[in-house]
């Protein structure tokens, strides 16, 4: 081959259009593809809250196709949210963590048998500081083992949320299904301890658009296993504070 037929080659080669394999637009903010991005169904500004929502996030959560934390990271002001991964947590870590953990204002969302039915907490009111909740965030056996291997977690009180009011708010994905996400679980909770229903709604706006996507995207995949599983919205992935 000489030169000619070479730099032959090189041309046609060059001519060759870039044929990247199809990609899906992220959306920068919550990572979906935008068309299926729940931005726009956020508050408009940070809800005002007296109480702060801590999540301790197992790392297999983090993996996940949906991943209802960000909704909450988005809807509360920064000063009312910490979000904190790994499989160990102490007071160590993080400062904020450690007053949560000193703080008789703190309450971990896990059940027990001495778990306290957060209805019967006083509502925050002019006077009070809020409250601290801390909720596990990944499958129940992660859950499980986040709060086995911290001993602070096991100081402080056990809140849960009663069965009756899980089953009146959960965006079901199944019939049966009881259990909530995390971010159904914060935004009862606040509801509920800040004294203002409404926030409830305004927290579970970015849910339910995400559940109208689903029910858009037709029957074929509509409440598939497989479909729930790479939304993380199947049983097994699926939070467990609603006993
Ligand atoms: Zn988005």
């Amino acid at each position: 081959m000489n030169f000619d037929d070479l730099n032959g080659v090189f041309q046609e080669l060059s001519c060759i259009p870039a044929d990247p394999p199809a990609k899906r637009e992220l959306c920068t903010r919550c990572r979906r593809p935008l068309t299926v991005c729940w931005c726009p169904f956020l508050p408009r500004e940070p809800l005002q809250v007296k109480s702060s929502i801590i999540i301790l996030q197992h790392p297999g959560e983090e993996k996940r196709c949906l991943r209802t934390a960000p909704m909450l990271e988005y809807s509360l002001p920064k000063e009312n949210f910490l979000l904190l991964k790994g499989r160990r947590f102490s007071s160590g870590i993080n400062e904020k963590l450690k007053a949560v953990f000193s703080s008789p204002n703190s309450f971990v969302c896990y059940p027990g048998p001495d778990a306290v039915d957060i209805e019967t907490l006083p509502t925050v009111d002019v006077n009070h500081e809020g409250y601290n909740i801390v909720i596990l965030d990944g499958t129940w056996p992660q859950a499980k083992s986040l709060y086995a291997n911290c001993d602070e977690l096991k100081k402080i009180k056990q809140i849960q949320i009663n069965s009756k009011v899980a089953s009146e708010y959960v965006i079901r994905t199944q019939p049966t299904e009881k259990a909530l996400s995390t971010v159904e679980t914060a935004a009862i909770a606040l509801a509920i301890l800040e004294g203002k229903p409404n926030l409830k709604d305004a927290l579970l706006q970015p849910l339910k658009a995400l559940c109208n996507f689903q029910l858009a995207h037709g029957a074929e995949t509509h409440q598939s296993k497989e479909f729930l599983i790479k939304n993380g919205l199947h049983k097994s992935q699926i939070q467990y504070c609603s006993s």
